[in-house]
């Protein structure tokens, strides 16, 4: 049996692992955490679920090739429910509120209202939201041309009412694409963005567990050192603990900027990796967190995504003063009996970020007076919440945990006006070397990390089938049919 090694257990180590394993190689995953999951990993604090990922997953809607490779990896699919919010977020402003309702109608009426003057703006951009979600491929393609260059910020600030234009930078900020919001939106509005039952941990959950029924062995709590590299091919994987896995393909489900400064010499970066690195029209994405226990029942005014207005002079400066707030009520099992969570984010710039990855000495007071301001922030908001800080975490934290390069979770944030760059899954100089990763693609997130996972291993199995049969699975290029096999690889 052929033998592949994967370094990193989140969404595409697993979904790598996954692939392989059906397809009847010997699958070993090296997690330096004590579990999987990658980002995708949760923790508890005071017996509450700390729910570290997802605020949507796209591929929630039945038919769509993402949803059908969602369901090849027991994330969705057999009796998983779907939890689907009656709004996309809520921003509290001063004295009012305005909702980016499911309903595109709806919020437009409701926007066009508070400002008529902004009526046009507002129509066009619903209109793209409908487009984007239903329009054909050419209609779809010309609302991407059309909205390619502009930013949140310039969108906002092209409206003449204030509170729509916070209203619509306060959930991905002013520096994404007004294209980010607006897929974000159409992908929420069509039902393809919702949330699986049992949220992040229910997600890692089921794919450790499609992995071992496969056949895939997880070691957890090890540390991949190296990749040892003989006559272009890697020969063997590193450990911490001073193992060696020998392997005829590797596959690295790590950050790339973990893989080539640390297991792989640099010059077989690809240059797309280099060039991004130092482009400063792609920023990173990182963000300030606390959790919060809050007695249940639950202000309903706080229910699923809500945006409140902080102390500006406190919070970090990309955020503009904004915090964004999300609530579990919909998860009860998340929290102990009459208490449920409630999760605060605040985006930072990269300046920021970098001196929280700094951790001066006066990191743990900068967190206490960071989780302060959110907790006076959320009960000015909800003033009978009655918050109760139990975490906060930072870029500082990621890196620890995940060692993603600045603490970074998301690939790029997506600007506008860049073409996404690509990470091609092979790399370059190595023939039995991959990559799978939620950074191989703008904008990332989980739906990239899935088929990048399942990419390296079509690859593989395409090139290079195990010369045996394996029961259930036809390997490409074998059995009655002539038909490729079919892999779920992005349209
Ligand atoms: C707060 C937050 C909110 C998010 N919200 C969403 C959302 O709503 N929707 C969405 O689609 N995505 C969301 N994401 C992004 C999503 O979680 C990531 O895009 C995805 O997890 C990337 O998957 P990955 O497998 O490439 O990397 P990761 O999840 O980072 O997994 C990489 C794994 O490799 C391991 N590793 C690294 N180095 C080594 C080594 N040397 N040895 C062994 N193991 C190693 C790490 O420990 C980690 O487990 C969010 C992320 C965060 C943190």
């Amino acid at each position: 049996m052929k033998k592949a090694v994967v370094i990193g257990s989140g969404p595409a180590g697993l979904t790598a692992g996954i692939r392989l394993a059906e397809g009847g190689w010997d699958v070993t995953v090296l997690e330096q955490q004590a579990g999987p999951g990658g980002n995708l990993r949760s923790w508890t604090r005071e017996g509450h679920t700390i729910d570290n990922c997802l605020h949507w997953l796209n591929g929630t809607r039945e038919g769509s090739s993402l949803n059908r490779l969602w369901r090849s990896l027991g994330v969705l699919g057999d009796g998983v429910g779907v939890v689907r919010s009656p709004f996309f977020y809520r921003s509290h402003l001063a004295g009012s509120t305005l909702t980016m309702w499911r309903d595109p109608d709806r919020t437009e009426a409701e926007l066009s209202e508070k400002s008529p003057r902004d009526a046009r703006a507002v129509r066009r951009f619903f209109h793209a939201a409908r487009t984007l979600a239903y329009g054909s491929p050419f209609a779809r393609a010309a609302a991407v041309a059309r909205w390619y260059r502009v930013s949140v910020g310039d969108f906002a600030d092209s409206l003449y009412d204030r509170d729509l234009g916070v209203f619509f930078s306060d959930y991905l900020g002013r520096e994404y694409a007004t294209l980010g919001l607006l897929f974000a939106y159409s992908a929420f509005l069509s039902g393809d963005a919702d949330l699986p039952a049992g949220g992040s941990p229910g997600v890692a959950e089921r794919m450790a567990e499609k992995f071992a029924a496969a056949g895939g062995k997880l070691i957890c709590s090890v540390r991949v050192t190296g990749i040892v590299v003989k006559n272009g091919r890697a020969e063997a994987v590193l450990t911490d603990r001073g193992d060696a896995f020998d392997a005829d393909r590797v596959i690295a489900a790590c950050d790339p900027h973990v893989t080539f400064s640390r297991l792989l010499p640099r010059e077989y970066a690809p240059q797309a990796l280099e060039r991004t690195d130092h482009d400063p029209r792609t920023p990173r994405f990182s963000s300030l967190h606390a959790a919060f226990s809050l007695p249940s029942p639950f202000p309903p005014g706080a229910a699923w995504t809500n945006v409140i207005a902080g102390d500006k002079a406190k919070l970090p400066e990309r955020t503009g003063g904004r915090v964004i707030l999300r609530s579990f009520a919909h998860e009860p099992g998340f929290a102990p009996e009459g208490k449920t969570v409630l999760q605060a984010i605040c985006f930072l710039s990269d300046a920021d970020a970098g001196t929280w990855l700094a951790r001066g000495a006066d990191y743990a007071e900068k967190k206490a007076a960071f989780v302060e301001s959110v907790e006076g922030a959320i009960k000015e908001a909800f003033p009978y919440s009655a918050p109760r800080a139990i975490d906060a975490w930072t870029p500082a934290t990621y890196l620890r945990y995940t060692s993603a390069d600045r603490g970074d979770y998301i690939g790029w944030l997506l600007p506008s006006g860049v073409i996404p760059p690509r990470l091609p899954e092979r790399v370059k100089g190595l023939s039995n070397v991959s990559l799978a990763s939620g950074w191989c693609r703008m904008p990332g997130g989980l739906p990239t990390a899935a088929r990048s996972g399942a990419r390296a291993a079509a690859d593989i199995l395409i090139r290079d089938p195990a010369p045996r049969s394996f029961p259930g699975v036809t390997p490409p290029g074998r059995g009655k049919s002539k038909k490729r096999r079919k892999f779920d690889l992005p349209s």
